[in-house]
């Protein structure tokens, strides 16, 4: 899938977990950064690829995303993993405990859940693709839905533009509009 598509996925994510859990108040800083760190992790495994977002929007990021790519094993291997995440989330916890001190109204605890979020959102679009993702490494199988590889989509073509793509912004408008009071109760809850 395309970044842009794993951006709209990671905020879907993040607003169907919102959707269920008990709300509580956070602060207006917890939920910037939380949003931030939820689109990170929406493009997180694609580090791998010299192409990526992150590496485009670099100077010289072309030249250091080959370097990592070679090293995370390619595309589509180590960061599309189920190691691969749970590596992404001991180093953002580290990274957030350094932050801490700097970082006194940002509840640490819901950026991390927001990043992962967006991470395993990630995962899961990518499962539909041709391509599959290797899930269980070091098992070196690539997993796809549907099992049939010529059913799933094309990243960059005509099913995800025009069928996913406005798809997911369908349902986030949906999930505004339809939970619009518990949204607004929500936005209430937040304190400075
Ligand atoms: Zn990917």
């Amino acid at each position: 899938m395309t970044g842009r598509t794993h951006d709209l996925a990671a905020l879907t994510a993040l607003g169907a977990v919102v959707m269920v859990v008990p709300q509580h108040p956070v602060t207006l800083g917890t939920v910037l950064v939380a949003l931030v760190a939820n689109q990170l992790g929406g493009i997180a495994p694609d580090i791998d690829e010299p192409t990526a977002p992150l590496w485009r929007n670099l100077p010289v990021g072309t030249f250091f995303g080959k370097i990592i790519g070679k090293m995370l094993g390619g595309h589509r291997f180590l960061t599309h993993s189920i190691v691969g995440a749970a590596l992404f989330g001991w180093l953002l916890h580290v990274l957030l405990g350094l932050l801490g001190p700097i970082m006194h109204t940002v509840d640490p605890h819901l950026v991390w859940w927001a990043f992962m979020i967006g991470l395993i959102s990630h995962l899961i679009m990518d499962t539909f693709t041709k391509e599959g993702v290797p899930w269980l490494l070091p098992i070196p199988i690539k997993f796809g839905l549907p099992p049939v590889r010529a059913w799933r989509v094309t990243t960059g073509q005509g099913v995800e533009s025009f069928i996913i793509f406005p798809g997911l912004a369908l349902i986030d408008i949906w999930w505004g509009v339809a939970h619009y009071d518990r949204l607004a109760a929500w936005l209430h809850l937040i304190v400075k």
